[in-house]
């Protein structure tokens, strides 16, 4: 793969139509700047700020914006609140789908046609691989991101975290938390008297 790879991008240059620098730029920009510590600063804002969250309901891609997070893949993004009764998981099943300016490049597994099949077949069964046991009570929704629409996932904000800055509070939000495939951190992960 890296080799045809290689080839492709030696042969678009030769021929005029890609700029290296360019390329390098977008690179940097996925490596470095883009990932799921984006989406983290967005849920830390919408534990910490009802208003922020309010905005997030009505539309998500301003909101987001509103952060400097925007762009290639994140055209039109729609925010799902997890809550006792209902947790939300996200996955693409025709191919990848995925909210790129917030959460990055996705994982692999995501790509994968098991996760993209069975995250709709057997929901519950997929959360128990990443070890996510729900009360049965909790209704699971899955959610198709397409090319139109990317979901985000807004995790419950853990207990014990009353009065926490964002910065702190997003440090308890993982990736896999933004999918629905995963929980926040625990409180107590964090570590040491609250700020
Ligand atoms: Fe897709």
């Amino acid at each position: 793969m890296d080799l045809r790879v290689r080839a492709l991008e030696t042969l678009l240059v030769q021929k005029g139509y890609v700029d290296p620098a360019a390329l390098d730029a977008l690179i940097e920009t996925y490596e470095r700047r883009v990932g799921p510590r984006n989406g983290a600063r967005v849920v830390a804002r919408a534990w910490a700020d009802p208003a922020f969250r309010e905005r997030l309901r009505l539309d998500a891609t301003r909101a987001i914006a509103e952060l400097g997070y925007q762009g290639r893949q994140g055209e039109h993004m729609v925010v799902v609140e997890n809550t006792p009764d209902t947790h939300h998981m996200v996955v693409c099943t025709l191919c990848s789908c995925y909210p790129w300016p917030v959460l990055g490049l996705p994982p692999t597994w995501y790509k994968s046609a098991p996760y993209r099949a069975r995250a709709v077949r057997e929901p519950r069964a997929v959360l128990a691989e990443f070890g996510v046991v729900l009360p049965e009570a909790t209704r699971v929704r899955v959610w198709d991101s397409t090319a139109e629409v990317r979901y985000l996932v807004l995790p419950m904000r853990p207990e014990g975290t009353d009065g926490w800055s964002e910065e702190r509070l997003a440090g308890l939000v993982t990736r896999d938390s933004m999918i629905g495939t995963g929980l926040p951190r625990p409180a107590a992960a964090a570590g040491g008297p609250p700020a």
